[in-house]
């Protein structure tokens, strides 16, 4: 979203009010202000604007994905001064030969190389992907290569698994001699590119050509949004500097100080952006202030059956104050699958039901409401409390018996699926609305609920854990309260890697657990990519396991292909322990309770994600018994996929590895996301569109977490003083803003 944010700045009408940008509107038809630029005609116009970029300045926003650091090139014989240094250091040389050597002791093919430029030879080893290396290098080829330089065993100085460029001659890298080059010491820009770009001779040279260009004639005249007061309070570079020196940095310091000034800017941008929505909706509102200390809360605490942790206690403080105060509450709970959220969210509503408010309680699914709806009546007991379900298919009569239930404020609590959000159904005095999994629902949803009430309050839940920055940026307009830590009474469960050799064994564990009353899980990964094909092998696979490998226990599949009631048909029979295990090919739905389940077995579990793994997981380790968790690990598997070389072969097997081998070191969801992240970054992790996590260009959520946490409070801090950016020093923000303003004032209750 940052990105929207930031081409506003790019908006044609806008740049071509700066100096130097030439006029829109010319006779003849529409001319790209890019083609005043010089290097750039009509064609790669047109291919920079296929990729979003239609003026200069959103060309001066194209970074660069790195940099080839020509500051510390090297010739080859002073290697050994840089020894101990610990520092990449850069060497220019020519391919002089390579080979294949198999180690001795453990028969591994290691790679080597060897360079030379007019100082001396040096040797490059790879311990990994040799048979791509063998391939990737031909003799006399240029290569620009960078390592930490160390010793072999015969004390010769060499290069382990050095980053490398290839050098077609001198001319690649612009600088037609090859000498100056290495004396010039600069460093160098290199842009991401494309097929279709380089077509146009937009290859990283090509832009570096035109962002010179673009930087010369424009930089200097960009305005600086950023008020002067942030600017100095956190040391950043002015913003036609930091544009100058992103593309051309003089030395890397230069360049840190630009990159630290442009991941400022998008970071403080969205942060503004949700500062300003929290602002709107749930600042400037009237909301409901329920009294903190009713009968029933009370009540429900003293006949619960176990006691609640401290962290649940924590979060029911935090919510307990937040919903005292005049605005409405806006709060996401976090906590891992088993932490208890339901309990918490059963308080809150009861603190709603004291002040005489009713509340809203919406699942994913019916399967999940209807858990809930049960769990609900089971922690009240005796309580006075009139809890209804509300699903789709029921009878007519019922349903008008509920809906008058709901509509007369009768109802005290009303659990239910997307049923609750219909025309038909309207609230007495809705005063608290909670989701469940509000991954699941979109913003429209959550808003079409809560606009059932007046301004009620609002509890979503998510058992996904994220790192407390990201929960800043994806979630960063509503307040968030975390349950970090399980009851004491949960035995962990066991989990345990084992390989295709082992599987009979495997299978003989689960038939015990049966034997012993258990259930079981048995998931498999989509295999195929088409579903149709995937629903064959799985049905094959069902077949098998029911006919060969548990013929006398009770089986059932879940798979992609059934309907909604379908599913909810055979968890039910499941969760009623008609079915002993449940072989499935789908993700079993998350939040699903069965106690009596205590054997998770996925089978080719090295394709799946860290993630679903850990869901997976949660599905077992509910109830009193030990439960178990078994990853049957295929690596050779991974091998068979198309189109994967040697070296993202060897990539995604060590990731395999390690997501598999973080499952066994560690049940706290909270690391596992880390991992998670490390190993694939937020995008990935959680899907920009889908969680609100803005699309960056320069900065990172993982790496710069502290300068997010600076430019959130610099964007919070700012919008306290001044809401509606009124003041001229943030006259420039203002600009950046407008339209998201008006956006933010006409989208109504959204959020
Ligand atoms: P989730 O956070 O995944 O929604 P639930 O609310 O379904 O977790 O709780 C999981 C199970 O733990 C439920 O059976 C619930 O009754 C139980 N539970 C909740 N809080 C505690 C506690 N403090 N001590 C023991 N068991 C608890
Ligand atoms: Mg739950």
């Amino acid at each position: 979203m940052s990105g929207e944010l930031l081409s506003t700045r790019s908006d044609p009408s806008r740049s071509s009010s700066l100096p130097g940008t030439p006029r829109r509107g010319d006779p003849g038809g529409r001319i790209s202000p890019l083609q005043y630029l010089k290097g750039v005609g009509p064609k790669r116009a047109s291919a920079l604007e296929s990729i979003g970029i239609r003026t200069i300045d959103a060309l001066l926003t194209y970074f660069p994905r790195a940099y080839l650091d020509r500051s510390t090139i090297l010739p080859i014989i002073d290697l050994r001064r840089a020894l101990g240094v610990g520092e990449a250091v850069t060497v220019i040389g020519e391919v002089v030969r390579s080979e294949v050597r198999r180690s001795k002791r453990r028969g591994r093919s290691i790679f080597f190389l060897v360079v030379r430029d007019s100082t001396a030879v040096l040797t490059c080893v790879w311990f990994e992907g040799a048979e791509w290396y063998r391939k990737a290098f031909e003799t006399g080829e240029m290569l620009a290569l960078s390592a930490v330089p160390s010793l072999d065993s015969f004390g010769r100085v060499q290069f382990v698994h050095p980053e490398f460029d290839r050098l077609r001659g001198a001319l690649e890298e612009d600088e037609p001699d090859w000498g100056a080059m290495v004396n010039t010491g600069a460093i160098v820009p290199k842009y991401p590119s494309s097929a279709e770009l380089a077509k146009v001779g937009l290859d990283s040279r090509g832009f570096r050509r035109i962002l010179r260009a673009a930087v010369q004639k424009q930089a200097d005249h960009m305005h600086d949004p950023l008020p002067e007061t942030v600017r100095e309070t956190w040391k950043l570079a002015p913003l036609p500097q930091a544009l100058r020196a992103v593309h051309f940095p003089v030395d890397q310091q230069e360049l840190e100080r630009a990159r630290q000034r442009l991941k400022f800017d998008e970071l403080f941008n969205f942060q503004l952006m949700l500062a300003l929505r929290k602002r709107r909706y749930h600042v400037e509102r009237p909301g409901i202030s329920f009294s903190p200390d009713g009968a029933l809360a009370r009540q429900l605490k003293d006949t619960l059956p176990f006691s609640l942790t401290p962290a649940q206690r924590k979060v029911i403080q935090e919510i307990t104050e937040d919903m005292q105060l005049p605005r409405p509450m806006n709060r996401l709970l976090q906590g891992d699958v088993g932490s208890g959220k339901t309990v918490v969210a059963l308080l809150a509503m009861l603190i709603a039901i004291d002040s005489g408010y009713q509340a809203a309680f919406m699942a994913p699914t019916e399967i999940l409401a209807e858990q809930h709806y049960t769990a609900l009546r089971r922690f009240l007991g005796e309580l006075p409390i009139n809890v209804r379900l509300l699903l789709g298919g029921q009878k007519k009569r019922l349903r008008e018996e509920i809906l008058e239930d709901v509509r007369s404020g009768g109802a005290h609590i009303t659990v239910g699926t997307h049923a609750l959000l219909e025309e038909g159904v309207s609230f007495g005095k809705l005063g608290l609305v909670v989701i469940d999994e509000q991954h699941r629902f979109g913003v429209l949803q959550r808003a079409a609920l809560q606009g059932k009430g007046t301004d009620p309050d609002v509890l979503v839940m998510t058992a996904t854990p994220i790192p407390r920055t990201l929960a800043m940026t994806a979630y960063g307009d509503l307040d968030v309260s975390v349950i970090d830590e399980m009851p004491a009474d949960r035995k962990p469960i066991r989990t345990a890697i084992r390989l295709e050799s082992q599987k009979e064994k495997v299978y003989e564990f689960v038939r015990q657990e049966i034997a012993r009353g258990r259930q079981a899980f048995v998931v498999f990964p989509l295999i195929e990519e088409s579903e149709k094909l995937d629903l064959k092998a799985a049905t094959k696979e069902f077949d098998h396991l029911r006919s060969a490998v548990f013929p006398e226990q009770r089986l059932g599949l879940l798979h992609g292909r059934l309907s909604t009631e379908e599913k909810d048909e055979v968890m039910r029979a499941f969760r009623s322990g008609a079915m002993d295990i449940l072989v499935a090919t789908t993700v079993i739905e998350v939040g699903i309770d069965v106690p009596n389940a205590t054997v998770m077995l996925i089978e080719n579990a090295e394709r799946f994600g860290l993630s679903q793994l850990h869901q997976l997981r949660g599905r077992v380790g509910r109830g009193a018994d030990q439960s178990y968790c078994i990853l049957i690990a295929n690596y050779e598997a991974i091998g068979t996929r198309r189109g994967m070389g040697a070296t993202d072969l060897q990539r995604e097997k060590r990731a395999a590895e390690r997501r598999l081998e973080t499952m066994v070191e560690t049940t706290d969801g909270f690391r596992i996301a880390e991992v998670d992240l490390e190993l694939r970054g937020p995008g990935e992790v959680f899907g920009t569109r889908q969680s609100g996590l803005p699309e960056l260009k320069i900065a990172d959520l993982v790496e710069d977490k502290e300068l997010l946490m600076h430019a959130r409070n610099a964007a919070f801090a700012l919008i306290s003083q001044d809401p509606h950016l009124r003041k001229p020093e943030h006259d420039g923000l203002r600009a950046l803003f407008d339209e998201r303003l008006r956006d933010l004032y006409s989208l109504g209750n959204v959020s």
